[in-house]
C-alpha cells in the first residue's frame, strides 16, 4: 500500500485549505470503508486523506418537519431512529440491510453517496422522497437534487474541494408509505439489485408514486415510466404486475462479477412490483 499523510481538520475552512494545498492529490475520508479498501487495492492513491471526522456539526439527525441528516451521521443513528422508522421506512430498512453491524457503526450516509456506486444501498430510498444533497467548498453553499447529483459509477456532480454536510428530506406526506428490497449474493451483501418505492395513496387510489433501482444502470435510476403507469391508478394484481414488466424493460443493467444481466432484469421486476406493493401496505 502506498504511504500517505493523513490530516484531521476541525473545521472546514481548514479542510477546503489542506484540499486546495494538496492540488488533487488528496481525498476525503469519512468512515474509511470503502476509501481504504480502495487504497489497498491500489485502485486509488492519493497523496492524503482528511478527515471530517474532527469537524463539529457534520454528525448528526435533525427534525426541522422534514429531516436534515449530517453528511457524516452513520448507518448505525438512521437505523435506529424513531422519526426515520416512523415517517420514511424505505431509509430505515435501507440502512439496516447495509453490510453488517461493524461496517454500519463506522460507515457514513455521506460516504455511501459521494462514493456514487451504482449499488449505494442509501441511493434509492433517498431518490424516492426527493432529497436535495448541501455541497460545501471554498467556492460557498450550493443544492443539488439527487436526482442530479449520480454521474456515473464512482462520477458525481461535486468538485474535488466540496463536501456533502448535509441530506435534507422533505416533510413525509400525509397517507405516505414506503419500502426498500434488496437482493444480494448473502444476505446483507453488496446489492445485486435493489429498490425503494414510495406511494401517497387516497382510499385504494395512488395519488403519487415514486420508484428507484440501484445496481441496474451506471447511477441508481428513478423509473419514471413506471411512476406515471401507477399514479392516479388503483392499485391492484394487474397493475403490480405491468409494473414490473415496465421495470425490467426500463432498467439497463450489466453482467459483472455479482450477477448476471439477465438476472438483474429478472430481480428487477420482482423487486418493482414487491416494493410498491409493500409501500402501499405501509402507507395502510
Ligand atoms: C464489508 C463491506 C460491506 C459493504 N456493504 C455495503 C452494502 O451492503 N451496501 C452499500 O451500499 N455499501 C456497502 N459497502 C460500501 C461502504 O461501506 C459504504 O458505501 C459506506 O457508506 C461508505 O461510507 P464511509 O463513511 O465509510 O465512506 P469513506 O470510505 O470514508 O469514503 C467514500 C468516498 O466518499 C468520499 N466522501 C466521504 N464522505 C464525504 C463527504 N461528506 N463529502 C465529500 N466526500 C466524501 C471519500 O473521499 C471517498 O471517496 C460495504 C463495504 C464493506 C467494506
Amino acid at each position: 500500500m502506498k504511504r500517505f499523510d493523513y490530516y484531521q481538520p476541525q473545521s472546514l475552512k481548514e479542510a477546503y485549505s489542506l484540499m486546495e494545498k494538496a492540488a488533487g492529490s488528496a481525498k476525503f475520508i469519512a468512515g474509511g470503508t470503502d476509501i481504504l479498501w480502495r487504497i489497498k487495492q491500489k485502485a486509488v492513491e492519493p497523496d492524503a486523506l482528511i478527515s471530517l471526522r474532527g469537524i463539529e456539526g457534520l454528525k448528526g439527525i435533525h427534525d426541522n418537519g422534514g429531516l436534515s441528516l449530517g453528511g457524516m451521521t452513520l448507518f448505525r443513528d438512521v437505523e435506529r431512529h424513531s422519526g426515520i422508522a416512523r415517517d420514511y421506512p424505505a431509509l430505515m430498512q435501507a440502512a439496516s440491510m447495509l453490510a453488517n453491524p461493524q461496517i454500519r457503526n463506522m460507515a457514513t450516509i455521506g460516504g455511501n453517496l459521494c462514493n456514487a456506486a451504482p449499488s449505494a444501498d442509501a441511493a434509492p430510498p433517498l431518490l424516492v422522497v426527493d432529497a436535495v444533497l448541501v455541497l460545501e467548498g471554498p467556492g460557498g453553499r450550493r443544492e443539488v437534487s439527487i436526482e442530479h447529483f449520480f454521474k456515473g459509477p464512482g462520477q458525481t456532480a461535486m468538485d474535488k474541494t466540496e463536501v456533502l454536510t448535509q441530506i435534507k428530506i422533505p416533510m413525509v406526506e400525509p397517507h405516505a408509505g414506503s419500502a426498500f428490497l434488496k437482493v444480494g449474493r448473502l444476505k446483507q451483501d453488496i446489492a445485486v439489485v435493489n429498490a425503494a418505492a414510495l406511494v401517497v395513496m387516497k382510499g385504494n387510489l395512488c395519488t403519487k408514486c415514486r420508484l428507484a433501482l440501484g445496481a441496474v444502470a451506471p447511477v441508481p435510476l428513478r423509473l419514471k415510466s413506471v411512476e406515471k403507469a401507477v399514479e392516479g391508478q388503483e392499485i391492484g394484481p394487474a397493475l403490480l404486475e405491468r409494473a414490473g414488466e415496465m421495470a425490467a424493460k426500463e432498467v439497463k443493467p450489466i453482467s459483472d462479477v455479482r450477477s448476471t444481466e439477465e438476472y438483474r432484469r429478472a430481480m428487477s421486476r420482482v423487486l418493482a412490483k414487491e416494493a410498491i406493493k409493500r409501500a402501499v401496505m405501509s402507507a395502510r
